[in-house]
């Protein structure tokens, strides 16, 4: 089958697969305490996709454009023995780049498993180097240092270029960026700020409260001389930089500012197995009814995917306005960042 593309003429090249929505940590623009609370319901442990069901919808994907698959979540190395789901992806053809978007809580103990299992690239979230703003942020007084031994120990494993994404909110961690930049800078790291959205709708999101990525280049470029450079490929969300003195390179996803749904080629896939088309959208296609119920073939799977995404419309940060707020939107941490 030819690749397919959507009602506005994106094709599907990446797929986000979150493999749990349970995490460790309770950042406040993503998982706040007071609704992820003990009595939280999180997915029943029967209802995940088992590692066979996320490989059969994966080659299923391939025919249809997808190259690059990132294991996310929740925190996905809660997930166990996460190593063996990334061997089995890396057997699929056509599949040229995985990676992992994690918390780095766990990396010491995982990065070299993971390596040595076909992951390719590391995506640690790290949003200040100030140990109180962090233990702040991530809310269950988690140090800045572990996520600093699990970010060298990712390098150690050969997992680079590692890059480090800081979401950034006004009056959290602003006026760390600084800091951060020249932290990383000369280091085998990509670090990359990241605009506070308004994903799901628990964490009571302000357009106040968004830094424009406009203006943590400003700070940064006051600090340290920056030249833009090309994106890596079209649909790429991060504007790149480089340090004029050729210590590396940082970028900037101004998913709220400047909006890149135009190029948008992604599809996310939940822990339960249902199938976004948008990170703000409000619901799934069910795909593990499909494969545990009516027992699918990976053709039948890949004909029920090329379905859905040919009548994608999907455009919400491009219409994001005061009318857009109230539509109901999953949570970050169950569709997987
Ligand atoms: N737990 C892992 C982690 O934190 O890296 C993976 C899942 S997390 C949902 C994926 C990414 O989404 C993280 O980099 C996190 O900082 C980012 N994120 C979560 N909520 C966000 C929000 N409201 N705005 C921008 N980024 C957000
Ligand atoms: Fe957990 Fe990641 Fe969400 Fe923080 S951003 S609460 S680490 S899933
Ligand atoms: Fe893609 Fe939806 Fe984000 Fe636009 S808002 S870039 S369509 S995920």
């Amino acid at each position: 089958m030819s690749q397919t593309s959507d009602t506005l003429g994106r094709p599907l090249r990446d797929l986000r697969i979150s493999v749990t929505d349970r995490c460790n940590f309770r950042c406040a623009y993503c998982m706040p305490k007071e609704v992820f609370g003990k009595d939280f319901a999180f997915m029943e442990r029967s209802h995940l996709l088992k590692f066979g069901e996320i490989t059969s919808i994966v080659k299923a994907a391939v025919p249809l454009g997808v190259r690059k698959v990132r294991l996310t979540g929740g925190e996905p190395l809660l997930r166990k023995e996460l190593e063996w789901l990334v061997s089995g992806l890396k057997a699929i053809d056509g599949i040229e780049d995985i990676a992992l978007t994690t918390n780095g809580s766990m990396l010491v103990q995982k990065a070299q498993a993971l390596a040595d299992a076909g992951l390719d690239r590391v995506t640690v979230s790290l949003d200040s180097l100030n140990d109180e703003t962090f233990r702040a942020m991530n809310d269950v007084n988690f140090p800045v240092a572990r996520v600093l031994a699990g970010i060298d120990a990712a390098i150690d494993a050969g997992l680079t270029p590692v890059k480090i994404n800081m979401v950034v909110k006004r009056g959290m961690n602003d006026d760390d960026v600084v800091e951060m930049a020249r932290h990383f800078r000369g280091k085998p790291v990509i670090l990359r700020f990241i605009e506070y959205m308004d994903v799901g709708m628990k964490n009571g999101w302000r357009l106040e409260d968004v830094v424009p990525a406009g203006e943590i280049l400003k700070r940064v470029a006051a600090d340290v001389a920056l030249e833009p450079i090309e994106a890596n490929y079209e649909g790429e969300t991060a504007l790149r930089y480089r340090y004029a003195d050729g210590e590396g390179e940082i970028g900037f996803i101004a998913s709220v500012t400047k909006p890149f749904c135009a190029t948008c080629h992604r599809a996310r896939l939940s822990a339960d197995g249902k199938l976004f088309t948008c990170l703000f959208a409000g619901q799934g296609h069910d795909l593990k009814t499909l494969i545990r119920d009516q027992n699918a073939s990976v053709e039948q799977l890949r004909d029920a995917l090329a379905a859905i995404w040919r009548v994608r419309t999907d455009r919400y940060s491009e219409i994001r306005s005061d009318d857009t707020g109230d539509l109901p939107r999953v949570e970050m941490s169950y569709i997987g960042g």
